[in-house]
């Protein structure tokens, strides 16, 4: 990881990271929009675009996102909650 003087600035993985850190097993990717998966333990992954963060849950809606789905996914835009770096 490359840090430079701007890497303080907070990152949309450090705001999911504030809000799942205790319940999520994993937090991955970068992005506003956080794509949740209750099953079993919970997951987060981000995405820079909603389309992308559908595309993704149509794939674990479809496929199974891993471990014992119960296909409880759910879709956050971080941004519109008011969260992120540019607050
Ligand atoms: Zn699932």
């Amino acid at each position: 990881m490359v840090l430079t003087p701007k890497t303080k600035r907070k990152t949309w993985k450090s705001t999911a990271n504030k809000l799942w850190r205790k319940k999520a097993a994993w937090i991955a990717g970068n992005g506003p929009i956080a794509l949740l998966a209750h099953c079993n333990v919970l997951t987060v992954t981000l995405w820079p675009t909603l389309e992308e963060a559908l595309g993704a849950k149509s794939t674990i809606d479809q496929f199974n996102c891993g471990g014992r789905c119960n296909r409880n996914h759910e879709i956050v835009d971080l941004a519109q909650l008011g969260y992120g770096p540019h607050r």
